[in-house]
C-alpha cells in the first residue's frame, strides 16, 4: 500500500452527514489510530522541519488537535481561531462564508506580533471559506501566513485554489472527489 492510501484508510466516511448529500470526513479514527496520528503530523510539518516557525494558528476544534500537535513538532507556539464570543481577552473579528449564510470566527489581539511566520492548521479544506477567514483574521494583526496545512482536500470546491490565489502556500495529505 502506498502512503496516501495507508493513512487515507483510516479516515471514516459517514455518508448523508450532518444533511443528505455529504459525505462527512471524520478523521476522529485517524486521531485514534497511534500511528496515522504520529505519520499525519510528521507529512504536515515535514516542509518545515528546520525553518523558523513562530506560531500555529489552530482552527476551532479539530485544527486545535492537529495543530497543537504540530506547533510541538515544530517548536513553535500555538493560537486558537475561536468562534465567536469564547475568547476572554480583546479579540479582532472575522466574517466569513460558510455554506449557509455567514458566521463570526475570532483571535486575541496580541496573540501573534507583527511579522511573525505562521502556519495555519485544520483538518480539511472544502470551499475554502474557513480558512481564507483565517488568513484574512492573522493578516489583519500582521502575521506573515507561510502555509496552510489540512489533512483532507476536497478539491471540487475550490478551497485550495483560493487560498493559493491568496498567495498562501497549501498543503494536504489526501484528496476525495466530491462533497
Ligand atoms: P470550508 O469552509 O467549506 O472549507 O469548510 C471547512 C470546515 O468545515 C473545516 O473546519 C471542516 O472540518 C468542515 N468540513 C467541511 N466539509 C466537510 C466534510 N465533507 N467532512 C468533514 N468536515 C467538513
Amino acid at each position: 500500500m502506498t502512503f496516501d492510501q495507508d493513512l487515507k484508510a483510516t479516515i471514516r466516511t459517514i455518508p448523508d452527514y450532518p444533511k443528505p448529500g455529504i459525505m462527512f470526513r471524520d478523521i476522529t479514527t485517524l486521531l485514534a489510530d497511534a500511528r496515522a496520528f504520529r505519520r499525519a503530523v510528521d507529512e504536515l510539518v515535514h516542509p518545515w522541519a528546520g525553518n523558523k516557525i513562530d506560531k500555529v494558528a489552530g482552527i476551532e476544534a479539530r485544527g486545535f488537535i492537529l495543530g497543537g500537535a504540530v506547533a510541538h513538532q515544530l517548536s513553535a507556539g500555538f493560537v486558537p481561531i475561536r468562534k465567536k464570543g469564547k475568547l476572554p481577552h480583546t479579540t479582532v473579528r472575522i466574517a466569513y462564508s460558510l455554506e449557509y449564510g455567514l458566521d463570526e470566527m475570532e483571535m486575541h489581539v496580541d496573540a501573534i506580533h507583527p511579522g511573525e511566520r505562521v502556519i495555519l492548521v485544520d483538518d480539511l479544506i472544502a470551499t475554502g471559506g474557513t480558512a481564507e477567514g483565517a488568513v484574512k483574521l492573522l493578516r489583519q494583526i500582521g502575521a506573515n501566513v507561510v502555509a496552510a496545512c489540512f489533512i483532507v482536500d476536497l478539491p471540487e470546491l475550490g478551497g485550495a485554489a483560493k487560498l493559493r490565489a491568496m498567495d498562501v502556500p497549501v498543503r494536504t495529505l489526501m484528496a476525495f472527489e466530491g462533497h
